[in-house]
């Protein structure tokens, strides 16, 4: 009989506890006035009964899945989400009780298609993704790009009720149906990766003890503790490399301590920094305590230096790492750029469209040939808003006052679609698509194409009606989108 031994321990919640869900890379920029021994790099240890599961099952001999008489019994998984125990052979091989003992072999575990469906609510049809602005109300339909998105995603469920949930291919299943399950801004990056964990804890339930420490120091949050203010980029990192710390450290209750006092300075904006929540620090400790002994694993010789002020723990440093990137899909699935830039020419101006503003390029370090495309009615506040909630340093590079601003900007967005991408903002823990990968040459071309069709042929008007609402005056350039896309200002002349 052919004999394998497990290709990955059973995966156990305790692992996705220690394993920060947040990218290592937020650590890179911001260190810690003198560095704590273990600021980067060092992985906490695997549970060590995992690695005495794998190695006793490997010396036994111990059949698993995928062996031929043994794989037969699992082709159809069963419909109820647990499975009744199976009792498995007891092999020859085996030579004492002891080992016997040591031997964890997890019981394959399946989810039927309705658990999975109700307990991530996909009747819904819902992206659902946490940003910072809440969970996202994208509804996920079928699209032209995508005829049969919800079809698709429904078989996506079936998949992932095949895979094993303590198997190597629950988590890639989960990946691909919460990529599809997602709406243009959040099927990748950073907020994929939230969804992915906060989806993985309600298909299977951490411990509770887990769940509340990790719900109380990883629910990445802009928001202040105390009230709605942002805290701003640079918190939001602190706190996230600051919880890494906590995990990493969890063995020394004294230093994790000290530790949780930073990151509750850092969970907030500055009208109340000065506020500390010591019950919360306590409880918090608690927890942690709790679980250090059989969880996390405790470095014995490290000796940190506590003498550091709380609020100066972590130094200030705007980020300058190049961001993960990906292309722009258009939200409604049309992929041919001359009719996205044609329905953004034709659609009635409405509302914010109507109002002047700024139209602007700007640059961040760490991103060249990468431009943002933006209006707004106050170019300054703008500027350090963005600098505040990302911890980048933002360089307004060209700007031009328009009328109907929102709109122009909508046409170089449509007009530089092939160039478009979606970045991932370690800062502000959301994604921003309004990014383009071009020369600044051309981007300024662009944006002076349309302020000046804007400006000097205005092109909309309100047709009489009360409303207010403008409408496309001459439809007639709508005919040879290719012609007008290159000078717009042709047929003006
Ligand atoms: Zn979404
Ligand atoms: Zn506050
Ligand atoms: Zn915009
Ligand atoms: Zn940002």
């Amino acid at each position: 009989m052919a004999i394998t031994s497990p290709s990955t321990p059973p995966r156990s919640s305790s692992v996705a506890v220690v394993t920060p869900s947040t990218p290592p890379s937020t650590a890179s920029k911001a260190i810690p006035k003198e560095k704590p021994k273990e600021v980067s790099g060092s992985k906490p240890k695997e549970v060590s009964k995992e690695t005495i599961s794998k190695e006793a099952a490997t010396a036994n001999k111990v059949p698993t899945i995928g062996t031929n008489e043994i794989s037969t019994a699992y082709i159809t998984p069963p419909a109820s989400p647990s499975p009744p125990a199976r009792t498995l052979p007891r092999l020859q091989s085996v030579t004492s009780e002891v080992q016997l003992q040591s031997i964890t072999i997890q019981e394959p575990k399946y989810l039927s298609v309705k658990t999975i469906a109700d307990k991530l609510k996909i009747e819904k049809w819902l992206c659902g993704a946490q940003g910072g602005r809440g969970s996202c109300r994208w509804e996920i339909n079928n699209t032209e790009k995508e005829p049969h998105k919800r079809d698709k995603i429904e078989s996506l469920i079936k998949d992932l009720s095949l895979a094993d949930t303590s198997s190597t291919a629950f988590d890639p299943a989960l990946e691909e149906l919460a990529k599809s399950y997602s709406c243009h801004l959040h099927h990748s990056g950073t907020t994929l990766e939230h969804k992915l964990t906060e989806w993985r804890d309600k298909l299977i339930p951490p411990t509770r003890i887990q769940g509340r420490v990790r719900a109380a120091l990883w629910k990445p949050s802009v928001k202040c503790l105390v009230c709605d203010e942002r805290i701003g980029g640079q918190r939001v990192q602190n706190c996230q490399m600051t919880s890494n710390l906590v995990l990493e450290h969890s063995g020394n209750i004294e230093y994790c301590t000290y530790l949780l006092r930073v990151w509750d300075a850092n969970s907030r904006c500055d009208l109340h920094s000065g506020r500390k929540d010591e019950a919360r620090i306590i409880r918090l400790v608690a927890m942690i305590q709790a679980i250090a002994t059989t969880t996390f694993s405790s470095s014995i010789d490290e000796n940190p230096d506590m003498s550091k002020p709380i609020q100066s723990f972590w130094l200030s440093a705007q980020l300058t790492n190049s961001f993960k990137s990906s292309k722009w899909d258009d939200p409604n699935g049309e992929t041919d750029p001359l009719k996205i830039l044609k329905s953004t020419v034709k659609a009635p101006l409405i509302g914010e469209n109507l109002k002047k503003g700024f139209v602007y390029i700007y640059k961040v370090d760490g991103n060249p040939g990468r431009f943002k495309i933006g209006y707004t009615a106050n170019l300054e506040a703008r500027r350090k808003k963005w600098e505040f909630h990302c911890n980048r340093k933002c360089s307004m590079l060209y700007h031009k006052e328009v009328p109907n601003a929102k709109r122009v900007e909508a046409l170089c967005h449509s007009d530089l679609h092939e160039n478009r991408v979606q970045v991932y903002c370690d800062g502000c823990i959301t994604n921003h698509n309004e990014w383009f990968e071009v020369s600044l040459d051309e981007a300024k071309a662009t944006l002076d194409k349309w302020a000046t069709w804007m400006i000097k042929s205005n092109p909309y008007d309100t047709r009489g009606l009360k409303s207010g609402n403008e409408f496309l005056k001459d439809a007639t350039v709508l005919d040879d989108m290719e012609a007008f896309k290159k000078d717009p200002m042709a047929k003006c002349q």
